[in-house]
């Protein structure tokens, strides 16, 4: 398979699975939460079965799994780590259309780009700086009216076309390769905090859900859910003196015992912060919940205590009230899941950047990923570029030579693992 043969098949299996609306939808009671996650997975389950792959299983929670067993030379008889690749299924809901209309920008001019004539929907150069990188090269842009989805479509095709070019080569060796396609990443990882591990027997896996080309996350937040209710004790106020207790102006006390700084949108890079994001009130009660992230394990432990200390003061100050707290974590820092052995498959993604001529650029993720799912649950997980840019936007954009780059990667992280346990 060529270079110019390796693009076509990836904007072809781009273009189909683009076409089956997957967003999923918070707040579900089902995984999937919804239908176009499992029809997507169907699609992909017939197209593992024309490339071969062993093992396929679709669950009812439209968790996709296959195995692509080791191509050895005759006579081989080694130790190869088995490998996985995930990738999720569904699309972030941001309030955008769920369809998507994907189409090729060729030979980008450089200036702006009309994504949707009859709306007037621009992505301008003056505001997406990155664009200034692709002068001369194709482009998958949306028609403005959706994301693109690159997030994580992209990863999909370039799974595919990489089980396609292992597979057509027999000259290509490799260990046993497992996939697995999951869904609802964006609402909570919840396929993969889900999965079956015995379909998923890896000694280590990827995810390919970052965005430009160069892109290795193995550090994200520790992240946890605190969800406090409170119940006051109501009262008609011509008589509620003594009597009366306000369960808004206990949340309130709560959330004046944060720090104001140490928020969102007050911090960057390794910092940690604490969320507020929801508070429900009445006169009888209220429910909030805080999001707790912090990339060091040590400081993340002493957030939750922090609140658990902040609850039992403020209960203290309010005998009368009811006052419950629920601390759950959600995921954990890939990073932290490392051992000196398990970090080999972090140096497989930075041998295979150099046979690739691609720039490595580490970055640590203020969010989570599958990878921080499975991680914690004894994959260590890392991951690396789709190539494409603006994830969750309208502006998403997805460079055709760094989608095939990232396709690249999984060959040649395949070809490594072999070559290396060989000596
Ligand atoms: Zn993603």
């Amino acid at each position: 398979m060529n270079h110019l043969d390796c693009k076509a098949k990836l904007l072809e299996r781009f273009f189909r699975y683009a076409a089956v609306e997957s967003q999923s939808k918070a707040g579900g009671a089902t995984i999937p939460s919804t239908p176009g996650q499992m029809e997507l997975a169907q699609l992909i389950k017939g197209d593992l079965d024309d490339l071969g792959l062993i093992d396929i299983k679709l669950t009812e929670q439209a968790i996709l799994t296959a195995k692509l067993p080791a191509n050895f030379p005759q006579g081989y008889a080694g130790q190869v780590p088995p490998l996985g690749f995930l990738a999720h299924l569904d699309t972030v809901d941001v309030s955008i259309s769920p369809v998507v209309n994907p189409r090729v920008v060729k030979n980008y001019a450089g200036g702006d780009i009309l994504l949707n004539k009859e709306l007037d929907i621009w992505m301008k150069a003056s505001e997406h700086e990155e664009l200034l990188k692709y002068i001369g090269q194709d482009l998958v842009v949306t028609d403005g009216t959706s994301v693109l989805g690159a997030d994580n479509k992209a990863a999909i095709a370039s799974i595919m076309v990489a089980l396609e070019k292992l597979t057509a080569n027999p000259s290509c060796y490799h260990g046993d390769i497992y996939v697995a396609f999951v869904p609802d990443e964006e609402i909570g990882l919840c396929g993969s905090k889900t999965m079956d591990l015995a379909d998923f027997p890896v000694a280590f896996a990827y995810t390919i859900d970052s965005c430009e080309i160069g892109e290795i996350v193995y550090e994200t937040f520790n992240a946890g859910s605190v969800m406090i209710n409170i119940t006051g004790v109501t009262a008609h106020p011509m008589s509620a003196k003594g009597v009366l207790v306000n369960p808004i102006l206990i949340a309130n006390d709560i959330i004046n015992h944060l720090d104001r700084k140490d928020t969102p949108e007050h911090t960057d890079g390794k910092e940690g912060y604490f969320w507020v994001n929801r508070l429900t009130a009445s006169q009888n009660a209220a429910e909030m919940n805080i999001n707790i992230r912090d990339f060091d394990k040590n400081l993340y432990e002493a957030r939750k205590i922090y609140i658990a200390d902040l609850v039992k003061l403020i209960s203290a100050r309010h005998p009368k009230a009811q006052i419950s707290c629920e601390i759950k974590d959600t995921y954990g820092n890939i990073a932290d899941s490392l051992t000196t052995e398990s970090r080999q498959c972090i140096d497989y993604i930075y041998m295979a950047m150099e046979n690739l001529a691609i720039t490595p650029k580490l970055i640590a993720m203020r969010g989570g990923t599958d990878g921080s799912a499975l991680s914690v649950r004894g994959i260590p997980t890392p991951n690396f570029f789709t190539g494409a840019h603006n994830f969750h936007s309208n502006c998403e954009f997805l460079p055709v030579n760094a989608f095939e780059k990232s396709c690249l990667m999984v060959v040649e992280i395949a070809k490594l693992v072999y070559e290396k346990s060989r000596r």
